[in-house]
């Protein structure tokens, strides 16, 4: 979970304490039933007469299990994390609106022994996706490797083929670019939200107060309305400031007429890479959202702490600095209050804007041959090779070039006659790797400089290539 509380509660909890969790999930699906009925017909139409096959799937929602205590529920109404929720919620309607055969298990008698069997027989082990709030990096999915090195956490160790993990945002390519759903708008809807912007309106990010910071907001107050979603009881108001107007926890309906009004949506620094930034962005509001420097890590900082990975979170969501950015997206340092004023009235000049954003291509990632097969793909044609720097990953390197890593392409590279031409010169010393489970792009050290297969993306779907389609 991308929320600390969840796994500091403990284990075992009241058993059917209300499914409030599974509620909200409904009534997210109804709510967007019709828009997904309409996105259903229009990949209806253009994949007419192509052969697809149904597969069945057994989908095991782990962290609302009556075993884990399903610690979510109780928190539903009370501004508990609801990111999982959302995700969860379109993963189902996803695969449900592809046709598949689903089978859906809240229940560890079941699930989990299903899942532990597919882990320990060979055969099936390549079935396996996992949804994956963080990612994974090949450090520590690799047991004997992580155990060696010091990268065993409670998460991943599973020997699993990296793009088995599935993220929400795409971390390091060493994983699954799985995707996230962002509500459409049609012209009217556009022309309405445009005509109806207030241009002093601003919502605050984050249902708790603790995560709000009041001198900042005094700023913002010079010159914007301030609305807040923080829950709260009756009997003991919220503690944000008396010139804040805090609505309580909204139904996600209403919070997207606030949303729509807004002009910005100020995040500060907590909960990270959730999905109300893409909400607002996608409702017309500016994000604007603190740098973090140095970035946060599981090396520096409590949260990420035991988490599988080493990236580096350079803001409060790094997807939507890095890959939508001004903008819609402005990222400063919040404890420059001069900076933070300035991009304040910045964004009071800007006009109401909507962006293009990232999505995967999901006719070409369902039908991608089976990712743990040696099969190619994308295509090998789109490889263009990098020596990067020493201590740089190749995340880095291929993004230095205006390109992305491409992990499927490792096994091509690692070998005598491509490794050594390129180290040679410098080096005179190459290393091949002989474990393909340890192929990284986000993997770097201090010693070494990596041979990176880079490749070219089509912009807004970094999954392809230019010539994949
Ligand atoms: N949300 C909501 N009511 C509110 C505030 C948020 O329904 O008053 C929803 C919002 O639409 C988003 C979801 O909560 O889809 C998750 O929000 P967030 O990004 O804050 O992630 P979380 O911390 O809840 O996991």
């Amino acid at each position: 979970s991308r929320h600390p509380t969840t796994s500091s509660l403990p284990k075992r909890q009241r058993v059917g304490s209300g499914k409030e969790s599974l509620s909200f999930m409904r009534r997210r699906m109804r709510r967007l039933a019709a828009q997904w009925a309409a996105a259903a017909c229009r990949l209806d139409e253009r994949l007419r007469g192509q052969y697809r096959e149904q597969k069945r799937i057994l989908v095991h929602v782990g962290f609302l299990t009556e075993e884990s205590g399903d610690v979510f529920s109780p928190k539903v109404l009370k501004g508990g994390p609801l990111g999982e929720m959302v995700q969860w919620a379109d993963i189902l309607t996803t695969l449900h609106v592809l046709g598949h055969n689903l089978k859906i298990s809240l229940s560890n008698h079941i699930g989990v022994r299903i899942v532990a069997f597919m882990l320990v027989v060979t055969p099936f082990l390549c079935h396996i996706r996992v949804i994956d709030t963080f990612g994974t990096e090949p450090a520590y999915n690799n047991e004997e490797y992580s155990t060696l090195h010091g990268y065993r956490t409670n998460w991943g160790y599973w020997n699993l083929n990296c793009k088995q993990y599935m993220t929400m945002f795409p971390h390091t390519p060493d994983n699954s670019f799985m995707g996230f759903v962002t509500e459409e708008l049609n012209q009217t809807e556009r022309f309405k939200i445009k005509r109806d912007k207030v241009n002093n309106m601003a919502v605050v990010y984050g249902k708790e107060a603790s995560m709000w910071k009041e001198k900042l907001l005094t700023i913002l107050h010079r010159y914007m309305d301030i609305h807040g979603t923080v829950y709260y009881e009756a009997q003991r108001p919220p503690e944000v400031p008396a010139f804040v107007r805090n609505h309580g926890l909204l139904p996600q309906q209403e919070l997207q007429q606030l949303l729509r009004k807004a002009k910005l949506f100020l995040g500060f620094g907590f909960p990270y890479e959730g999905p109300a930034p893409l909400e607002a962005i996608a409702n017309g509001c500016v994000f604007l959202q603190p740098k973090f420097s140095p970035p946060h890590s599981s090396l520096n900082h409590e949260f990420f702490r035991g988490k599988p990975t080493s990236r580096e979170v350079s803001s409060q969501h790094p997807y939507t600095e890095q890959y939508i950015g001004k903008p819609h997206v402005i990222t400063v340092d919040f404890n420059n209050s001069q900076e933070f004023e300035t991009a304040v009235q910045d964004i009071l000049k800007e006009k109401v804007n909507y962006p293009f954003l990232q999505r995967p291509n999901s006719t070409a990632l369902i039908w991608a041959p089976n990712i743990t097969a040696p099969a190619c793909w994308p295509p090998l044609s789109a490889l263009q090779l990098f020596l990067s720097p020493e201590a740089s990953s190749c995340v880095k390197t291929c993004r230095d070039s205006g390109l992305i890593c491409e992990p499927a392409y490792f096994p091509f590279i690692n070998n005598m006659e491509y490794t050594c031409e390129a180290v040679h010169v410098d080096r005179r010393e190459c290393f091949q790797q002989k474990e393909p489970l340890l192929f990284s792009c986000a993997g770097v050290s201090a010693k070494h400089q990596r041979l990176c297969p880079c490749r070219d993306y089509l912009h807004g779907q970094v999954a392809l290539c230019r010539d994949c389609l």
